[in-house]
């Protein structure tokens, strides 16, 4: 049997990268990834001393388990003349193949999730894995705090942290967004396109980023940088608009900034802007929370 991939989505997450390499562990496959760890994963894969999965910048020729994703835009350069063989997941279905494949996907606040639940009794024998799956639990859910949480993610989070050693969960959940949460001195475009994500609302071009932080201080620090860099991108790229979400994960709300109509986010989020952004107490995430309201606002 030729060699397979397990693979995350382009701009790898923690999630998305500690399940391929548990899903790779389980399955006697081989982890990869499409591209640069983000920091916040970095420290995760130091912190449990497992080396990074292999960089696949072509995946054309290759079979390959997609895990947290389907979509097409979101997969590995090169994965249309790949051999899709399985997709592990928890996220809507985009996906069309013209062979049966194994494909898993569940409502659930992450894909670590899924591989646990189902994979159990195998982990427990391996405190490692239990403690990567953990680590993508907690940073998929935002430490439990995203809307995307069910009752399974906070269970087997539980059962996961016992495995590993872990006894204080939130600590470790901080800990882990902490390593991400700063963007003093980067520059602004990094900050923004770190997790930033296209969407079609009607015919209209919108582009969503996100950043989490344990202080949206960095962010109104440099609020002007950051209205200058939507506008430029707006102008520049043909969007209608752009957003960017500071979510204050320890306030447990979002600043929403955007270049763009401000009655349109009005019409969205049911709040006028003060200028060019707006504060919104609960909100977490680009999924749930922004996502389905601009694209209501846009098309209806
Ligand atoms: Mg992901
Ligand atoms: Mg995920
Ligand atoms: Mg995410």
């Amino acid at each position: 049997m030729s060699e397979v991939y397990v693979i995350g989505h382009k701009s790898p997450d923690t999630d998305t990268v500690c399940s391929a390499i548990v899903y790779a562990g389980l399955k006697g496959y081989t982890a990869a990834r499409p591209g640069e760890l983000n920091e916040e994963t970095a420290f995760v894969l130091d912190y449990f001393k497992v080396p990074a999965p292999a960089l696949m910048e072509n995946a054309a020729g290759k079979k390959l388990v997609l895990v947290d994703h389907n979509e097409p835009a979101q997969v590995v350069d090169g994965g249309d003349q790949a051999e899709i063989v399985e997709v592990v997941d928890h996220h809507k279905m985009n996906f069309v193949c013209n062979t049966p494949i194994y494909i898993h996907v569940e409502p659930v606040g992450s894909t670590a999730t899924v591989i646990a639940k189902h994979y159990m009794d195998q982990v427990k024998g391996n405190p490692t894995h239990a403690g990567l799956l953990l680590a993508a639990v907690l940073s998929d859910t935002v430490i439990f705090k995203s809307p995307t949480t069910t009752d399974e993610d906070k269970a087997i989070a539980a059962e996961l942290a016992k495995i590993a050693g872990i006894t204080d969960i939130q600590t470790f959940g901080i800990d882990i967004k902490k390593a991400k949460a700063s963007i003093k001195g980067k520059p602004i475009a990094d900050v923004i396109h770190v997790d930033f994500k296209d969407f079609d609302f009607g015919g209209k071009k919108v582009g969503i980023g996100q950043t989490e932080l344990v202080d949206i201080n960095e962010v109104y620090d440099r609020a002007g940088e950051v209205t200058a860099y939507l506008n430029e991108l707006k102008s520049g790229k043909g969007y209608e608009m752009v957003v960017f979400i500071g979510t204050d994960i320890i306030k447990e709300g979002s600043e929403l900034y955007f270049a763009g109509d401000a009655a349109m986010m009005e019409k969205a989020f049911g709040k006028k802007p003060e200028g060019a952004s707006m504060w919104l107490p609960g909100v977490m995430s680009r999924k749930k929370q922004v996502a389905p309201p601009l694209e209501k606002a846009f098309t209806s």
